[in-house]
């Protein structure tokens, strides 16, 4: 690939090898040939920690202890912060699923919370090195601000707006704020990928709607990404486009969801690779 090779015209004129030419792109078996042994990774010391909007952000108060634990953590890890959603963006969705708005308007309207959250992550860490930085150039820095001390901070939402994907059933977009963490941890290919939540992890079923059965839901404390897909679970404490994503990622092999609203500690475990959450892996 890319090798300078002679014309087969008689004047030894050279032009580079390039195999993608005239190819659709399309086909399968030509897709396959460009699978990579040895993927190229851009930051692989960075961890991806994944700031919960409905189960940490908008708990106000009862975050600072997360907080806390960051500005020690900062100190040993490479971190990246991205933040989600959670309440106000699903007032903003309700505003325009009533309105029939499609999926990509839904999108517009709610990044902007996500936006907001990082904003208010960056002011309570200001003094300790939190910066907010956007989507654009700032992600290739990602190791150097680290390196200088700093604690870069991110909003989780992809930026599909209005070309996000229709949604399988209904019209709230698919790909939000959990999606965004796992599409950048893949592709800057990050150390691990750690989402903040405020449930022990993955349950057969919404414990919050499980009542008093919530203690008898079965509970995964490791699970294959095959596995989960096939248990086609009506509920899941994760976006589910995240499953087909972990099933075609090539860095990634795992990602684990841990109760950090109730135990901040374990954000110290899960970046030691201990399972404290779920662990869902490839
Ligand atoms: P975040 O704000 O971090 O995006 P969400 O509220 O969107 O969090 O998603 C996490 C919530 O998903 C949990 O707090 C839990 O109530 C709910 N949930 C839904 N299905 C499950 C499940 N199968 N197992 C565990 N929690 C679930
Ligand atoms: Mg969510």
């Amino acid at each position: 690939m890319g090798k300078l090779i002679k014309e087969d015209d008689n004047k030894g004129r050279l032009h580079i090898d390039t195999p993608l030419m005239g190819e659709s792109l399309v086909s399968k078996q030509f897709l396959k040939t460009t699978e990579s042994k040895d993927y190229f990774r851009m930051h692989p010391d960075i961890n991806i920690l994944k700031i919960g909007g409905q189960s940490i952000m908008d708990r106000g108060r009862a975050m600072l202890p997360i907080v806390d634990e960051l500005i020690k953590l900062k100190e040993e890890y490479k971190l990246l912060l991205m933040t989600g959603g959670g309440t106000r963006a699903r007032h903003v969705y309700n505003i325009g699923v009533d309105l029939g708005m499609p999926t990509g308007v839904l999108s517009k309207l709610g990044d902007k919370v996500s936006w907001q959250n990082a904003e208010m992550l960056s002011v309570l860490l200001a003094k300790h090195g939190g910066v907010k930085i956007g989507h654009g150039d700032h992600l290739e820095q990602l190791t150097m601000f680290c390196k200088e001390g700093y604690l870069p901070i991110t909003t989780g939402i992809p930026p599909y707006g209005f070309f996000e994907h229709p949604a399988e059933f209904g019209s709230i977009p698919p790909h939000r704020t959990d999606c965004g963490a796992f599409l950048l941890a893949e592709n800057i290919g990050a150390r691990s990928l750690i989402y903040l939540k405020d449930e022990k992890g993955l349950f057969e079923n919404d414990p919050k709607k499980a009542g008093k059965n919530a203690k008898d839901l079965k509970f995964y404390g490791k699970i294959s990404v095959d596995e989960l897909i096939e248990l086609d679970l009506d509920d899941l404490i994760i976006e589910r486009p995240i499953l087909t994503m972990l099933k075609h990622s090539k860095c990634l092999k795992e990602l684990q969801i841990i109760d950090a609203l109730n135990h901040p500690e374990f954000i110290r475990d899960a970046l030691d690779g201990k399972q404290v959450g779920t662990i869902i892996y490839k």
